[in-house]
């Protein structure tokens, strides 16, 4: 097993189930891919910060963003062990999973021809991502109501 951050977040599946919406749900938790070019954050060029959908975890910046031309959004690096890199050999292919460090929920793929420094590209669906526009405050409170209620 995995050494798992001590912040860790765990929930029960039916606990997620009522937190994220259904297309959340099924990227975060059923390892799902949204369809290409259908993702709401995939033109986004605003600067901030893009968190899990799930447990809010900072996980990249605007300004490792880049547009890969593949249909989801794409970055180069990702905030510091913000994610875990997870063998994924479904579908007949070996891929890098990309997982939140902190709640385990599945972001992407990784793969190897991102642009430099790094060469990586983090291919992240839109429905795992929450975004906060830099000097502004977030606008979707659901994280928030969350723990409020
Ligand atoms: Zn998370």
């Amino acid at each position: 097993m995995d050494e798992q951050p001590k912040s860790k977040i765990t929930k029960s599946e039916e606990g997620w189930k009522k937190k994220l919406s259904s297309e959340q749900y099924s990227v975060l938790r059923q390892c799902g891919t949204e369809p290409a070019f259908t993702g709401n954050l995939l033109y986004n060029k605003k600067k901030g910060i893009y968190m899990c959908a799930a447990c809010g975890n900072k996980l990249f910046s605007s300004n490792k963003k880049y547009d890969s031309g593949t249909g989801w959004p794409s970055f180069w690096n990702t905030e510091e062990k913000a994610v875990r890199i997870k063998p994924d050999r479904s579908h007949g292919m070996v891929r890098d999973e990309v997982i939140c460090a902190k709640c385990g929920g599945h972001l992407g793929h990784m793969f190897d021809d991102g642009p430099k420094p790094t060469g990586k590209r983090f291919c992240v669906n839109s429905a795992a991502l929450d975004f906060e526009e830099e000097g502004k405050k977030k606008e979707k409170s659901k994280i928030k109501l969350y723990f409020v209620l």
